[in-house]
C-alpha cells in the first residue's frame, strides 16, 4: 500500500499516457508553445480564471505572483505557520518578510482572528509595510475565502492563494485558484493534478499582472526574448509535462476526484467516532491532497500502523515559526495552535486507485490501534 500510488495511475493510464508523451517528444516543439498553451486554457477554464500561465514549480507560482505585485525588502506578508515550507520561503526569496499567523484547529487553515491581531501588531509597529495575505489550501481544502476577502480589502491588501494542494477543491460555484487576486498551482508528482516532474501555475482576472508574469517566466522578456525590460526568472512548464497533464486532467474530471470523495467519506463515516476526522462545512469541497486525522499518541500510532504495513506521514512535523531557516525573520512569533497540531496530526494513505480492500485494512487498524492506546 502506498500513501498516493503513482505506478498505479500509470498502469491505468498507460495507453493514452504513453500516446501522449511520445506524440510530444516526436513534435519537436518541447518548452511552452501550443501543447502548454492549450493545457492553460483548459485549466483556466477548468478553475473559472481568466488566466492560466504555467510555471517551473509551485514555488515560482508563488515567487511570480508575489514578483508582479513587487513585493520585496520592508514589506510584511502574512502566511499561515502550519503549512509547507515553500509558502514562506518564496516571501523571503523576495527580501520581504514573512508573519506567521496562526491556523484554525479544524479547517487546519489560516485564522482569521489571528490574522486581524497580526496585521494590527504590524500596522501599529510600522517596522514592515504590510502588502498582502498568503492563505493556503491546505491538504486541498480551502481557506476562508468570504471572510479573508473582507479583511484584505478592509486593509488594503492583496490576497495570494497557494493553491499547491488545492486543485479541484472549492466552495459553492467557486474553485480553488480562482480565489486570491493571483493563486498558485503545484504539479509536483504528489498533488491532486501531478505531472511526472516539477510544474506549476498561476492563475488571475488581472490582464497587467498576467502580462508581467508572462514576462516574468522568460527572463523578464519584453516584446520579444532578446529584449528584456526587467530581471525575471528562467520558469516555464515543458510540453512533455502538458501532455502528461492532458491526460491526468481526463482522469481527474472523469473518474479521479469521484473516488477520492467516496474514499474520504468512508473514512470519516468509519472512524468518526475514535479519532479526530476532518469536517467539511456544507458547499465545501477539499481536493483531498491528504486525508489529516488527529489521534492520541500519534508517533507510537504510526509506528504500529507501519508494522501492520500502513504508510501514514506526518504533515508537517514543525511549524514555520519554528524553522531554523526563518530563526531571522520568524522569531517571537506565536502560534500555538500549530505548535499543537505538529504533535497530532496523521496523514493516511488517499488516492484515486485505493482499493476498497485498502481502505478497510486502514480503518481497521485504526479502530485496533485506538483500543489497544
Ligand atoms: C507543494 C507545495 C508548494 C510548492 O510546490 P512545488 O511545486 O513543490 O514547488 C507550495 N505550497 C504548498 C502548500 C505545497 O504543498
Amino acid at each position: 500500500m502506498q500513501l498516493r500510488d503513482l505506478k498505479r495511475q500509470y498502469e491505468a493510464l498507460k495507453t493514452s499516457m504513453d500516446e501522449a508523451i511520445l506524440n510530444t517528444v516526436s513534435s519537436g516543439s518541447y518548452i511552452l508553445g501550443d501543447a502548454v498553451e492549450r493545457l492553460e486554457r483548459r485549466l483556466a477554464h477548468y478553475v473559472r480564471a481568466k488566466h492560466c500561465l504555467s510555471c517551473a514549480s509551485g514555488t515560482d507560482a508563488l515567487r511570480l505572483a508575489l514578483m508582479a505585485w513587487d513585493i520585496q525588502e520592508g514589506d510584511a506578508v502574512f502566511v499561515p505557520s502550519f503549512t509547507f515550507f515553500a509558502s514562506a520561503e518564496a516571501i523571503v526569496l523576495q527580501g520581504a518578510t514573512p508573519i506567521f499567523v496562526d491556523v484554525e484547529r479544524e479547517s487546519y487553515n489560516i485564522d482569521p482572528a489571528d490574522l486581524e491581531r497580526k496585521i494590527a501588531q504590524v500596522e501599529r509597529g510600522g517596522q514592515s509595510n504590510p502588502r498582502a495575505i498568503m492563505a493556503v489550501d491546505l491538504f486541498g481544502r480551502p481557506a476562508d475565502y468570504p471572510l479573508l476577502r473582507e479583511i484584505a480589502m478592509e486593509h488594503n491588501l492583496l490576497l495570494l492563494e497557494d493553491g499547491a494542494q488545492g486543485f479541484g477543491g472549492g466552495i459553492g460555484n467557486e474553485r480553488n485558484c480562482s480565489f486570491g487576486h493571483i493563486a498558485a498551482v503545484s504539479f509536483f508528482p504528489a498533488k491532486p493534478l501531478g505531472c511526472y516532474g516539477d510544474g506549476g501555475a498561476v492563475f488571475t482576472d488581472n490582464d497587467d499582472w498576467a502580462a508581467k508574469i508572462q514576462s516574468l517566466r522568460i527572463h523578464g522578456k519584453g516584446a520579444d526574448k532578446y529584449h528584456n525590460v526587467r530581471i525575471g526568472l528562467n520558469s516555464r512548464l515543458d510540453a512533455v509535462q502538458a501532455a502528461v497533464l492532458q491526460v491526468k486532467m481526463d482522469a481527474f474530471e472523469r473518474f479521479e476526484q469521484k473516488r477520492t470523495d467516496a474514499i474520504a467519506q468512508r473514512y470519516t463515516d468509519a472512524l468518526k467516532e475514535i479519532v479526530r476526522c476532518p469536517v467539511m462545512p456544507r458547499g465545501t469541497r477539499s481536493a483531498w491532497a491528504q486525508y489529516t486525522i488527529r489521534i492520541p499518541q500519534r508517533d507510537k500510532a504510526m509506528r504500529m500502523l507501519a508494522e501492520r504495513g500502513i504508510p501514514t506521514a506526518v504533515y508537517y512535523p514543525v511549524p514555520l515559526h519554528r524553522q531554523p531557516a526563518f530563526a531571522h525573520v520568524g522569531a517571537g512569533m506565536e502560534c500555538p495552535v500549530a505548535d499543537s497540531l505538529c504533535e497530532e496530526v496523521l496523514s493516511l494513505p488517499i488516492h484515486p486507485y485505493l482499493l476498497q480492500e485498502e481502505q478497510d485494512i486502514v480503518i481497521d487498524a485504526i479502530k485496533t490501534i485506538c483500543n489497544k492506546l
